[in-house]
């Protein structure tokens, strides 16, 4: 039924890639982060986990055993782009599923069950949530997801 696979890809950000681990998150991608300078603990998880690494590092994008992506832009959107266009990435079933943060999968929560956690506008304005399982953080399409999806789209398209 999932035609491309796409999001079947996982990917591996290394230490200089954590805000573009972010947005292929808000996109649906199971992207982890390692906090790794010398580059080896990367290289070992993802000959570990078989994830595609993302690395700014030339030594580990030179390297054949491993499925990397050497990510050469400074800026997290033209990053984004390089990678959507090499892997033919897009907005998956699963976009704004993951935290943002933490990488997991959100679950859904009733609008009783975080009423107390929310500020006020939110209570009166929103009626759809869901939770992170790692760090409790409370998901609701706002505006700021609207903001981040737009931004999304155009660094997108310029990939196109
Ligand atoms: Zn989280």
């Amino acid at each position: 039924m999932d035609e491309d696979g796409g999001a079947e890809r996982k990917f591996l950000a290394d230490a200089a890639l954590g805000r573009l681990a972010r947005y292929l998150r808000m996109l649906g991608y199971d992207a982890a982060y390692l906090k790794d300078r010398d580059g080896a603990a990367a290289l070992r998880e993802t000959l570990k986990t078989g994830r595609t690494l993302l690395t700014r590092r030339r030594d580990l994008a030179a390297r054949d055993d491993i499925e990397v992506f050497h990510v050469e832009d400074d800026d997290v959107l033209a990053q984004l782009a390089a990678t959507a266009r090499r892997f033919d990435l897009t907005f998956t079933a699963d976009a704004m599923a993951r935290c943002i943060e933490c990488n997991e999968r959100l679950r859904s929560v009733s609008k009783a069950d975080v009423l107390e956690e929310l500020p006020p506008h939110v209570r009166k304005t929103q009626e759809i949530f869901a939770r992170c399982p790692s760090c409790g953080r409370i998901y609701w399409p706002g505006t700021h997801y609207a903001r981040a999806v737009a931004r999304l789209l155009g660094a997108l398209r310029r990939s196109c």
